[in-house]
């Protein structure tokens, strides 16, 4: 089938074989007619609506040791913080203030944050009246039980690749089957479940990427964010090439298209290697969330999961107004409510 052809199927269907996905996903000369396509199904299933999603960075330090990422825990060159209860309040009162209907609390996977430390904290938050994402990475199925009792609505834990040996490889010590226990434990439990993956890690395939995307349909993901890799000089995969911007964004469409009801974010990721222009040109190729970041003062520089990152210098005052200003000029408004999955089908 010709490269259109696939593409109305697509935009008609929502479903592809994973060789018409690799197609698609391999072909550059097809990325204009995706992304227009994705653009359409988007507004269909999810409207103009931009939902806004307030991130706080709450800590910096981190068990594991993946080896793209800069918090990981052999960086001894990583600046490690971690906000206490009464800051990460502070934050999401602020959060809320902007007008945001979601906090994320993010982390590196620091067990300091136990169920005793980390339950009143969400607590506290819903009852400032907005949804509370965690994306704070593997926990038993006791303790993420626990954080969804206290009222966490969705969980965000990519899957970086269904490659479970490059997984392995590029998580050492970590295990693909414990990833998808949680994915499946946090499903189960209730949450909106976000995964995701990264996009151009050594020895990933096409193929692979299209795998990717099946196994979102096959989870029936809420949410669905992925970024290009950035390759991070502090870490043993410093000097491998950034993530292609083409594909990455062909991703975004094909995830749109086989995913209608997805909540697919534009992420800082993408942004940082486009700067001034990532957001918007995701933002037409299928998304409809940002998450800006509201994490204050050094802390906010030094989460540093990759280098040169978007944003970091700016204020969280900043970047609401600036997310507005850039919405509003492509046709699109911000989301007024909490902007959970909406089922259609
Ligand atoms: N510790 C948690 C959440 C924070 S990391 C977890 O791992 O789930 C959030 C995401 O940052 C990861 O899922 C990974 O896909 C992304 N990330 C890490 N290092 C990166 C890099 N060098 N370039 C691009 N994205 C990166
Ligand atoms: Fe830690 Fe997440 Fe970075 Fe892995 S990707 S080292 S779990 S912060």
């Amino acid at each position: 089938m010709e490269l259109h052809s696939l593409i109305k199927k697509a935009e008609m269907t929502h479903e592809l074989t994973e060789e018409e996905l690799t197609l698609l996903l391999s072909a550059s000369e097809a990325e204009e007619e995706m992304a227009e396509a994705a653009d359409r199904v988007r507004k269909e299933y999810v409207g103009d609506a931009v939902h806004l999603r307030g991130l706080i960075e709450f800590s910096s330090y981190c068990r594991r040791n993946c080896m793209y990422c800069g918090l990981r825990r052999e960086n001894e060159n990583a600046r490690r913080y971690r906000l206490s209860p009464e800051e990460i309040l502070t934050l999401a009162k602020k959060a809320v203030d902007y007008g945001y209907h979601t906090v994320v609390l993010q982390s590196g996977e620091d067990i300091w944050f136990t169920v005793e430390r980390l339950v009143p904290i969400i607590k506290q938050i819903k009852a400032m009246g907005v949804a509370v994402t965690l994306s704070i990475g593997e926990r038993s199925r006791e303790e993420y039980a626990a954080f969804r009792e206290a009222g966490a609505d969705r969980f965000l834990i990519r899957i970086e690749t269904t490659d479970r040996e490059l997984y392995e490889r590029l998580d050492p010590g970590m295990s693909f089957d414990e990833r998808c226990r949680c994915i499946n434990d946090i499903k189960d439990l209730g949450y909106e479940v976000g995964t995701g993956c990264l996009i151009g890690l050594p020895g990933q395939s096409v193929e692979s990427l299209a795998r990717d995307i099946l196994f979102f349909k096959s989870i029936d993901a809420d949410m669905v964010g992925i970024g290009p890799l950035i390759p991070n000089p502090e870490t043993p995969l410093g000097d491998v090439p950034i993530g292609d911007i083409g594909i990455t964004r062909r991703m975004v469409s094909a995830i749109r298209l086989l995913l209608p009801e997805a909540n697919i974010p534009a992420t800082t990721a993408m942004e940082t290697l486009l700067p001034h222009k990532g957001r918007e040109l995701i933002l037409r190729s299928g998304a409809n969330v940002v998450m800006p970041n509201v994490t204050e003062g050094e802390a906010r520089e030094k989460y540093a999961l990759y280098p040169g990152k978007a944003c970091v210098l700016d204020t969280p005052a900043h970047c609401r107004t600036c997310m507005e200003t850039r919405i509003k000029a492509i046709g699109r408004f911000i989301g007024e409510d909490a902007g959970f999955r909406k089922h259609k089908r």
